[in-house]
């Protein structure tokens, strides 16, 4: 699945804390045999186990945490090929990883690396082990096996082994801050208002940011709402804005339209407050101008009110759309 992960070129997104981490114990030679990394779904958790294994069979010491990407074991940790990283994951439509998978993970660990370095097993979805599989596991990291990692990811570390775990030093990963994602997306050369508004959207999910990086089709759909979303504030009556939201209307009830005003809000408000305009795209000039015609009070009380309106609309049996035409109402 992952020879040709689609952002396997992009790099490793924030996280730095756990990299220092983990450097830090590589450095003192405290690193743990066994590493649980668990988190929410699409934040990087696999990722840094890639970066982890790849820094851990790379010749170059100079940064313990990170491969060198030069020397010849980067070369092949790269292109997926480097024979001391094995990948063990569900096969295709299944549900579980099964007994005979880690049996062939124990074999293969049983002859001793070709370069004397280290050797790295990931698992992933680790909880979807089997009992027989996990038991089979549990065997393999009770025997000392000197260079060897293991990387186990997860999303619910209670639904994993007791026995497992107790073998293992847990992370945990959180999301990752919206700048950071935001500039992530912005060095790999996505356009600066769409990077705010994927990162957005994204919700500190960086796979969910690079997802819709990535999608021409999802962010065509995503791009078209915030164009509209931005006319209808550029609205200023009342009637222009009415108008416009029948249009939008059913867009209006995902919540991911709901996060996206509530972004534009949030740069309305930034803007009220501090009106920079150097350096600012086309776009931040749109926002400025609407900005002027509210006090950063008025715009801070639109987005209560932004709030208000969704959690009413999750909550009740609302219109969807009277409860929006309220909502524009109190738009200055
Ligand atoms: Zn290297």
């Amino acid at each position: 699945m992952h020879n040709d992960h689609p952002f396997a070129t992009w790099g490793l997104c924030g996280h730095e804390r756990v990299l220092e981490l983990l450097e830090r114990a590589y450095v003192r030679g405290k690193l743990a045999h066994a590493i649980i990394l668990s988190g929410p779904a699409h934040i990087g958790k696999y990722t840094v186990a890639v970066q982890l294994a790849r820094a851990l069979v790379c010749t170059n010491e100079k940064n313990p945490a990170r491969p060198c990407e030069q020397c010849a074991m980067c070369v092949s940790s790269k292109n997926n090929v480097h024979p001391d990283i094995t990948h063990v994951s569900r096969q295709d439509d299944k549900k579980e990883i099964t007994v005979d998978q880690v049996r062939a993970l124990r074999s293969s660990l049983e002859h001793t690396s070709l370069f004397e370095g280290y050797r790295v097993a990931i698992i992933e979805d680790a909880d979807a082990l089997t009992d027989e599989g996990a038991n089979a596991l549990l065997k393999i990291l009770e025997e000392p096996r000197g260079k060897t990692v293991f990387l186990l990811i997860t999303t619910n570390t209670h639904r994993m082994l007791r026995t497992i775990q107790s073998r293992c030093v847990t992370i945990a990963l959180s999301p990752e801050e919206q700048h950071v994602i935001q500039s992530f997306l912005v060095k790999r050369g996505v356009d600066r208002s769409h990077a705010e508004m994927i990162a957005a959207l994204a919700r500190g999910k960086i796979g969910t940011a690079l997802d819709l990086a990535h999608d021409e089709e999802k962010l065509l759909a995503v791009k078209e709402t915030h164009e509209q979303m931005l006319a209808l504030l550029e609205d200023a009556s009342w009637t222009a804005r009415r108008k416009r939201i029948e249009t939008v209307a059913d867009q209006w009830v995902q919540a991911n339209a709901v996060a996206m005003m509530s972004t534009m809000l949030h740069t309305i408000l930034r803007l009220s407050i501090s009106a920079v305009e150097d350096k600012t795209t086309h776009t931040d000039h749109r926002f400025i101008a609407i900005a002027r015609r509210g006090r950063s009070e008025q715009w801070s009380q639109s987005i209560s009110f932004l709030n208000t309106v969704a959690y009413t609309i999750q909550t009740t049996n609302v219109q969807p759309l009277f409860a929006y035409e309220q909502f524009l109402l109190s738009l200055p």
